[in-house]
């Protein structure tokens, strides 16, 4: 698509904010502004009459039911991970593993890749991973002796490849690496990544937590070996994610967690497990919650992913350009083509104080380390200030959130 056409490309923010109930209510006697949607987004209509639907009409636990309700949920439930698969572009629904979100995915390749590795492996994450993208690591740090290495972020808050591209040697077993990262909204370059782990043998993690939200993704264009999603970042239920696996490192991997619904004979002396992706799915899933986030994956499908781009990138930009006007005003990540965040901070202004200053006049913002400690380091900082750019928030939005901004240092400056 052309630039022209792209910007004639109307996207329909009030057709879509109409979706959003909560949108509809005040904060402190302002209308809600939400500018923390990469914290977790709210729900459209669909979504909420998914889950409700389930609950009202055909609940029921899934699988081996041999009643109606049983066989109704258990359609819905593996109806889901189809739409999942589509919407990741894989090759087929046996490659997702439904977890209960991006934490517990990672969790899951720590704990059975990690079964692989051996003391002196290497592992490499880069500065800018969420920390359910590190812990789940040192994990295996602690407890096997592999070693983690840290690919360093630029100034302006890049991942510097050259330095990445010294710390991949024939010991690396792993690249886990964020899509898009939360605080600073960069994009990885994912298809170098994996083109580099992958000539020495190493499998690639790519956390799409935001990824996956703010861009079409196609893995068998990214090529990577593990893509994680979580649910109530996608506009769907919280306690809902996703583990995608490419090819047959399903069949490889030992299972996660044991109990009931992973098997498929326990006897005295031993277990056979389930097939694929069933294996990794111990317990009772979370039910209504999946069939939500089928929901919500139909409803961001339906939308024009690159008029969406477009319009979450217009509202960041004329965000960016407000904060010019502040004295003091500095924001981590300023590389091109980044994702709809900014994280910004104010000289002589402790995020926490502006985040609940702004909050009486409705403004929803972040405001901490976001859960992004080793970037933090990396930049110096205690904290920052995160607005975060949705389908449904409007420039009334971010000119509110200005404004609240204004107020709110004219207190504390
Ligand atoms: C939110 C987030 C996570 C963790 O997701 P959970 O839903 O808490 O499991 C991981 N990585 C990134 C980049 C995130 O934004």
């Amino acid at each position: 698509m052309t630039a022209e056409l792209r910007s004639m490309t109307e996207f329909d923010v009030t057709a879509v904010r109409r979706q959003f109930p909560i949108l509809e209510r005040e904060v402190n006697g302002k209308p809600l502004v939400y500018l923390d949607s990469a914290a977790s987004a709210q729900k459209p209509e669909a979504v909420i009459e998914a889950v409700a639907d389930v609950w009202r009409h055909s609940y029921a636990n899934v699988h081996r039911g041999l009643h109606t309700l049983a066989n109704e949920a258990t359609e819905a439930f593996e109806a889901s991970r189809g739409k999942l698969a589509k919407f990741l572009g894989a090759a087929s629904a046996d490659q997702i593993v439904f977890t209960k979100g991006a934490t517990e995915a990672i969790n899951l390749v720590a704990d059975s890749f990690g079964a692989t590795l051996q003391e002196g492996d290497e592992i490499i994450v880069s500065q800018m991973e969420h920390h359910s993208n590190i812990v789940p690591w040192h994990f295996l740090r602690e407890r096997k002796g592999v070693v983690l290495k840290w690919a360093p972020v630029t100034d302006e808050g890049a991942l510097d490849m050259e330095a990445f591209d010294a710390l991949v040697t024939e010991r690396t077993k792993l690249v886990a690496i964020t899509h898009m990262s939360n605080v600073l909204g960069t994009i990885s370059p994912i298809e170098a990544i994996v083109e580099k782990a992958h000539a020495v043998g190493a499998a690639v993690l790519v956390d799409g937590s935001q990824g996956a939200v703010h861009m079409p993704v196609d893995m068998a264009e990214l090529g990577c070996d593990f893509y994680v999603v979580t649910g109530h970042k996608l506009y769907g239920p919280n306690g809902a994610g996703a583990l995608y696996a490419a090819g047959d490192w399903l069949d490889r991997l030992r299972p996660y967690q044991g109990g009931g619904e992973m098997i498929a004979e326990v006897r005295e002396d031993g277990v056979v497990y389930a097939d694929v992706p069933h294996k990794f799915e111990a317990g009772t899933p979370v039910i209504a919650e999946v069939i939500g986030l089928g929901a919500a994956i139909d409803w961001l499908s339906g939308l024009d992913r690159i008029a969406l781009m477009e319009h979450e990138r217009q509202l960041m930009d004329r965000f960016e350009a407000g904060l010019a006007d502040f004295e003091g005003a500095h924001i981590l990540g300023r590389t091109q083509d980044k994702g709809a965040i900014t994280s910004f901070g104010l000289a002589g202004a402790h995020p926490h104080d502006l985040a609940q200053l702004m909050d009486k006049y409705g403004v929803a913002v972040r405001a901490g380390h976001h859960c992004a400690h080793p970037l933090m380091q990396r930049f110096g900082v205690v904290g920052t200030l995160r607005a975060s750019f949705a389908a449904y928030n409007t420039q009334a939005d971010v000119d509110a959130a200005l404004d609240a901004l204004r107020k709110a240092k004219s207190f504390l400056i």
